[in-house]
């Protein structure tokens, strides 16, 4: 039995079907990224997961017991938003003993709880700081001390990491799943950000308009798209597709490398610098191909290259539905690509 189970989930506005009959599951103490662009349903799920928001229809069970009616507080989990949703006027040990405080913990217990987590987040020397006189990753990481006191079992996140800059992101990254792990918390984690959730995520479930496109772990993710969506999604710069005769061919950028007289003739579009490496598009009968090089390339357009990419790395899916072609016949179009 899982710890987490969801089973044809649900929600719709008026007209808009914001969750559309999705069904996953997490074990105890897993990392769980709910994936997918910007409107695809991500907040609507966490809402429903954390009572906020009633499902239309399906259920929601947590360690054995129906929450799909529960009350938020009877849920066993804290929560941490974009937003950190702190309290201007309180400190920092105010707002991360807030919860606590409200459900009647006792003061020895409260501040035994708080002595524990300020090491844990790094925040002792900020502990009577106001959120105004704080970074936003020193902000985020009261949002996180808060739902570590709680002990909640489950931890919902949605997009923790977004109001951070690159770095502190990267940073924050890292430091939430080693907490994570080292406190055995079953996450539940919302976010636009591909990367964050291949790093972070031991599974990744991509949303695309309401609906689970793919459920795996991030490789099987990146190794065996589902879907020309998950091609598309997953992966920087994401995975040429070309409409081919009667299916769609996906490859690779970083599985293309020149070739020297073998493989497909064609020419440059754009050569895009990158730093450690170079983007350039090149153009074969009339289809962009993006691909990288290591190093820095300056080919004026028009330059002629030849490139291929070995067997077996190129993808196949159906362009009738964009699914996934199990069995393809191989492209005839492209098979000089093939060294
Ligand atoms: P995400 O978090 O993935 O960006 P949301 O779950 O916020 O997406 O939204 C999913 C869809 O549901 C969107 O089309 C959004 O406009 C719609 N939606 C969300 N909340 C409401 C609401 N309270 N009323 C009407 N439509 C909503
Ligand atoms: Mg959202």
């Amino acid at each position: 039995m899982s710890y987490i189970s969801v089973k044809g989930l649900t929600k719709r506005y008026d007209d808009v079907v914001a969750v559309d009959s999705i069904s996953f599951e997490a074990e105890e103490g897993e990392f769980v990224a709910l994936l997918g662009p910007s409107g695809c349903g991500k907040s609507t799920t966490l809402m429903m997961l954390a009572g906020l928001e009633d499902p239309s229809e399906g259920s929601i069970v947590f360690n054995g017991q129906d929450v799909t009616k529960a009350a938020p507080g009877k849920r066993g989990l804290s929560m941490v938003f974009q937003s950190y949703a702190l309290f201007p006027h309180l400190s920092v040990g105010e707002n991360i003993l807030f919860g606590l405080k409200a459900r009647k913990v006792s003061n020895n217990e409260r501040n035994a709880r708080l002595e524990e987590v300020l090491d844990l987040v790094g925040l002792r020397a900020h502990v009577n700081k106001k959120p105004g006189q704080l970074s936003g990753g020193q902000c985020q990481r009261v949002a996180l001390a808060r739902a570590i006191v709680s002990r909640a079992p489950i931890c919902l996140m949605d997009e923790p990491l977004s109001n951070l800059d690159a770095k502190l992101r990267n940073e924050m990254r890292t430091e939430i799943r080693a907490l994570q792990k080292k406190l055995g918390l079953t996450v539940i984690y919302v976010t636009h950000d591909q990367v964050e959730a291949m790093s972070m995520a031991d599974r990744v479930i991509l949303l695309n308009q309401g609906r689970i496109e793919q459920n795996g772990k991030p490789e099987d993710l990146y190794n065996k798209p589902e879907s020309t969506f998950v091609a598309g999604f997953i992966g920087h710069p994401p995975m040429n597709l070309i409409a081919d005769a009667q299916m769609v061919l996906g490859i690779r950028p970083e599985h293309i490398a020149l070739s020297e007289g073998t493989g497909l003739s064609t020419s440059v579009i754009n050569c895009d610098y990158h730093g450690a490496n170079t983007l350039i598009a090149v153009d074969y009968r009339g289809h962009a191909l993006k691909f990288i090089l290591q190093g820095h390339h300056n080919h004026p357009v028009g330059t002629p290259l030849n490139i291929q990419w070995q067997r077996g790395q190129e993808h196949y899916f159906s362009d009738q539905n964009g699914r996934r072609l199990a069995v393809p016949t191989v492209s005839h179009f492209l098979t000089e690509g093939l060294s």
